[in-house]
């Protein structure tokens, strides 16, 4: 009965969005389930809130000139979604990668909106970036890109507007660059980005939160259910912050990781990545910027597997965190013929709708990014709050939020993504909750 008006809705919302697939991608998951519950709901019904929450508040595109290091005059391009604003400063990453185009951030700060409404606190949702490739540039050119990109984005953000954050290509050393170049062009010190070092107003778990946030889901996922992570085999994909993070805990809560992957290939350790196999990776991703290959020759019983993806691995739980749309219908098919019975996207939708539909047909359990890897944005407000009050909280407490966020989350996809057979519809309980308190708020603030 609800397909023909969810079709009606999407039409108009493709309209107006033509050639942006990774946004409408977003937008079907998010209307599939939220049209029924609007429908269902006098309060919400026939009141265009979905229709309003679609179209950004604002959409800023930008030139960031910069001067490589042979002298030559380059150009990429720069952009800022400021999507919604109902319950917060616009809060999201930046992303440094050349596939960056606006469909790709459009996506990613619609799905912001919702993430960071399921925290519970007051953040909007945003996201940036530039179509600029960090690989293979000098720091110097590192830091003269950056001090362009902020040049012009320094006009747009503050600590009350909007707080940028990192994402693939921008991590602690990138945001050091933006945070000092905001910093001397508006001659303040305050939190307007998260993300930072600990010296200058980082907060301790931050660059952990993401993959530890997803693992502690996955653990209130699997209790739920009287099981547990220990002794489960784990697929990861990537071998950036998230992955790094997501490996160190699910190892730590005695699970064995045994995949990790860059965009040539990946690599299959049977024994499992331990933690001074982790310190291995991260050195060599961090801080050498090298490729995953590389430690198939650290640790020779360990296979490289060239332009490939981890999916086709045995497994019992599988967790993507590298990129959107890595996980297509036949990996999805893969996974479940080889007894993987749950799905938890570290990365920001990276299953395909496709592979979603047959994760569900299944009944595997599935945790949508929005929910799972909530725990960084999540962080990124602690690290607010502690800048607003000029303090810095000590790591266990940050960890102890951290921990109760994500068992909130939890909860109230459960609230709301139960379904009569006892299935949980993770997607679902998360669209449905990260809604309803953004669609509070823009009903109170009036038509604006
Ligand atoms: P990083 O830049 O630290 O790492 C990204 C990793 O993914 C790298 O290993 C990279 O390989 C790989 N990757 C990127 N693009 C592709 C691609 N097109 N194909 C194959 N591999 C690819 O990013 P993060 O770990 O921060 O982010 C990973 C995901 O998690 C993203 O979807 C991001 O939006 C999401 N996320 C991140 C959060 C955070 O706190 N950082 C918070 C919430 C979500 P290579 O080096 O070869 O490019």
């Amino acid at each position: 009965m609800m397909k023909p008006i969810i079709k009606k809705f999407m039409d108009e919302v493709n309209e107006r969005n033509q050639h942006e697939p990774e946004f409408m991608q977003a937008v079907q998951e998010v209307a599939d389930s939220l049209i029924p519950f609007i429908a269902n709901n006098e309060k919400y019904y026939g009141k265009n809130i979905l229709l309003r929450m679609v179209e950004p508040e604002r959409v800023l595109i930008f030139r960031v000139p910069w001067i490589n290091d042979e002298g030559e005059i380059m150009v990429n391009r720069g952009y800022r979604i400021e999507m919604n604003s109902a319950i917060g400063p616009y809060k999201g990453g930046l992303r440094f990668h050349p596939s960056v185009n606006l469909s790709i951030l459009k996506f990613l700060a619609f799905e912001q909106v919702f993430k960071n409404s399921l925290t519970t606190l007051p953040m909007g949702g945003g996201k940036g970036g530039s179509d600029f490739d960090p690989k293979g540039k000098s720091d110097v050119e590192i830091m003269r890109f950056c001090q362009s990109f902020m040049g012009e984005l320094f006009r747009h953000i503050g600590p009350n507007t909007d707080v940028p954050a990192g994402d693939i290509g921008v991590g602690e050393r990138e945001i050091g660059y933006l945070f000092g170049m905001y910093k001397k062009l508006r001659n303040e010190f305050t939190g307007v980005l998260t993300g930072k070092g600990m010296a200058y107003g980082g907060s301790l778990i931050r660059p952990e939160a993401t993959g530890y946030g997803c693992v502690y889901f996955a653990q209130n996922m699997l209790e739920y259910r009287g099981d547990s992570i220990k002794g489960k085999t784990v697929t990861v994909s990537g071998s950036g912050n998230v992955s790094q993070y997501t490996c160190e805990k699910a190892t730590q809560l005695g699970a064995k990781v045994v995949t990790l992957s860059d965009s040539s290939g990946y690599i299959y350790d049977e024994e499992g990545i331990d933690a001074d196999k982790l310190a291995f990776v991260m050195e060599l991703k961090n801080i050498k910027r090298g490729r995953i290959d590389e430690y198939v020759k650290k640790y020779p019983k360990a296979s490289f597997f060239k332009d490939e993806n981890p999916w086709k691995v045995k497994c019992d739980i599988a967790i993507p965190c590298a990129t959107q749309n890595e996980v297509h219908s036949p990996d999805a098919k893969i996974l479940i013929k080889n007894g993987c019975f749950m799905v938890i996207e570290g990365a920001n939708m990276p299953s395909t709708i496709e592979a979603i539909e047959i994760y569900q047909a299944n009944k595997i359990l599935f945790a949508p990014g929005k929910a799972s890897n909530a725990g960084g944005v999540a962080t990124s407000g602690l690290e607010m709050s502690q800048n607003s009050l000029r303090m810095n909280w000590i790591s266990e407490k940050v960890d102890r939020r951290l921990k109760a966020i994500m068992e909130n989350i939890h909860e109230a996809c459960i609230k709301y993504g139960t379904q009569e057979d006892g299935y949980i519809d993770y997607m679902k309980g998360a669209n449905i909750a990260g809604f309803v308190k953004v669609a509070d708020a823009m009903l109170a603030q009036g038509v604006v």
